[in-house]
């Protein structure tokens, strides 16, 4: 491709409300540009890279068995009344009607519409398992559109459904998945973690999500590097930092105007991990007073798991329900429900006294209260494995994909049944696998980048190469970039060359910016002895190499990553 009849609308001046540095760089490079909030046009160049990224998936995804199809991205509302989402589904959906007046919605997902196809086409045992995948658009309203394309509202996603006759068929068909998203992403040039992730409402799912760390991640994931141990911070559990026991007599003692854990911390000089934190909550079965450690904050989706939904109690109800304001309130002398987290099940400890005013010291979990112990807590770096012991780190990170054991959630709704072989019917077991190939390309940039531009990832870069012919005015210089871009175009090499008739600075600056992996940069102080140099975006090293011998040196290149 030539530079001059390619639109690469490329960017001095860093865009005004830009915020992720992919979203920066992308529009910088002239990859997309931002139509409306979370709507993004993909020029050539971004094009091209969601094209090679799609590559990728559709390889790994036929190596697993799984045929591509495509489903429609307008839906009957009936298909997703049945499954009961058309309700749960909030403001995050897209609906319309037809001209007959029929509710209709955009795609945000399609498991109602591959369950639907499943009802008509799988009758018989012998017909599972079956993997169906597509790379389709999908609408949602995001409530924050952001961050360029990671978070978008109409975007791109390959998504596959899995059938199979039982548990033992779903295992198999999650792990396929598994193995081909670690090629996938691996193949993408991205460091990612496999993480367990909250499998949402259905009990006894499982779910995984694959995080490419970096910074510009939404998301916070928990990793133990001694035994692999990778958890979604939604769900990571840690064993907190033991403190030594203190062997206080209870005591009432005073505290005046002092009501959180850290003024009463500095006030009686007792460290933080010593105290017990009351937070009470109203449940759907009435008030449940939730205790973690000092040091520690509530996890509210562990707690779910346990007391159900709930919202934290206004002042007002704190007071009526325990006698006291918030500050002060403590596990002691209560008879409503009471949720401790794990370790404070032994230790002595300091908490409110349920006096204004007062805190108590010498608190003794189990003689001076009783509760129910679980998990409660948030992990925390600082924290330790709760599988084998050595220390937690926490990362920011993107979630570029996940899969999901789904089980017999849609099947039954929607009378998705076979026949076994004794001719019985039975729900077909589905699991659900998502990736957003504009997420894995903005992912990319975030993880490798410098302040020049992007240097991607040499399997998913628009072009392998690029020609930097300096001069154009020179006959010499331009006759070498075409017999040069000839010769690799012609061995199925991906080859930009930069034709325009702009300075060699102003060249230098797009390309770098553009981030293609290798540039050919042509000289006239080279060329008088035969020399081009060979360029490395990454590590800006260059290399003087004879005419003859570029092809090889560039093809070596290429495969050599
Ligand atoms: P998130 O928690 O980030 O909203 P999600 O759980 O809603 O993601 P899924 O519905 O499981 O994501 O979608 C599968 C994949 O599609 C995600 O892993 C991500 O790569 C991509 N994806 C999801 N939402 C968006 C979006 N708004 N813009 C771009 N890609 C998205
Ligand atoms: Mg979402």
């Amino acid at each position: 491709m030539r530079f001059s009849k390619i639109l690469i609308p490329t960017l001095r001046e860093t865009p005004a409300d830009a915020e992720a540095i992919s979203n920066i760089l992308m529009l910088r490079a002239g990859y997309v540009r931002q139509l409306a909030a979370g709507l993004y046009i993909y020029l050539p160049l971004g094009l091209r890279v969601i094209e090679r990224i799609n590559k990728i998936i559709r390889q790994e995804m036929n190596a697993i068995g799984a045929q591509e199809v495509t489903l429609p991205v307008l839906h009957p509302a009936e298909l997703w009344q049945e499954t009961g989402r058309w309700y749960e589904i909030g403001e995050e959906m897209f609906r319309l009607k037809d001209r007959g007046d029929r509710d209709m919605c955009l795609g945000m997902t399609h498991e109602e519409v591959v369950a639907w196809l499943a009802v008509r086409e799988i009758r018989s045992y012998r017909e599972l398992p079956q993997i169906w995948y597509q790379i389709q658009t999908k609408l949602r309203d995001e409530a924050r559109p952001k961050s360029g394309v990671l978070r978008t509202r109409e975007f791109l996603m390959k998504d596959s459904y899995s059938f199979d006759a039982d548990e033992d068929g779903l295992d198999k068909s999650y792990n396929l998945h598994a193995g081909a998203y670690r090629n996938i992403f691996s193949q993408c040039g991205l460091k990612f973690y496999m993480v367990e992730s909250d499998p949402g409402m259905m009990g006894g799912a499982m779910a995984h999500e694959f995080m490419a760390p970096s910074p510009a991640g939404e998301d916070e994931i928990v990793l133990c590097d001694q035994c692999g141990y990778a958890a979604n911070i939604e769900l990571a559990r840690s064993v907190p930092k033991e403190v030594e026991t203190r062997n206080w007599n209870f005591e009432e003692v005073s505290t005046p105007e002092k009501r959180t854990v850290q003024e009463v911390s500095k006030f009686l000089q007792i460290e933080p991990p010593y105290f017990i934190k009351s937070i009470l909550l109203i449940s759907d079965q009435g008030p449940v007073l939730a205790l973690v450690r000092g040091d520690q904050e509530l996890h509210e989706k562990k707690l779910n798991k346990i007391i159900g939904k709930h919202r934290q109690a206004h002042r007002e109800e704190v007071v009526e329900i325990l006698g006291v304001e918030a500050g002060f309130i403590g596990p002691t002398g209560h008879r409503l429900k009471i949720v401790g987290d794990l370790c404070l099940k032994e230790g002595v400890y300091v908490s409110g006294a349920n006096k204004p005013h007062y805190h108590a010291k010498g608190i003794r979990p189990g003689k001076d209260f009783s509760a129910e112990w679980h998990e409660i807590h948030i992990a925390k770096v600082g924290d330790s494995c709760y599988k084998c012991g050595a220390p937690l780190r926490i990362e920011q990170a993107i979630e570029v994909g996940n899969i999901f054991k789904l089980g017999t959630k849609y099947s039954i709704p929607l009378r998705a049944f076979y026949l076994d072989k004794n001719g019985q019917e039975r729900p077909i077991i589905m699991g659900s696998y998502g990736i957003g190939p504009a997420r894995v390309a903005a992912a990319a940039i975030e993880q490798s980048h410098d302040r020049d531009g992007i240097i991607w990832p040499r399997s998913i870069a628009p072009f392998d190469i690029e020609i930097l012919p300096l001069n154009m005015k020179d006959k010499e210089t331009v006759k070498v970039a075409e017999k040069l871009y000839s010769d690799l175009a012609g061995d199925g090499i991906e080859v930009l060359i930069d034709d325009r008739d702009e300075r060699a600075g102003v060249k230098f600056k797009d390309a770098d910016l553009i981030g293609i992996p290798t540039h050919i940069i042509i000289g006239e102080k080279n060329l008088k002895d035969g020399n081009v140099e060979i360029k490395d975006r990454k590590t800006k090293e260059t290399v003087k190499v004879p005419i003859q011998n570029v092809v090889n040196t560039v093809k070596q290149r290429i495969q050599g990553h």
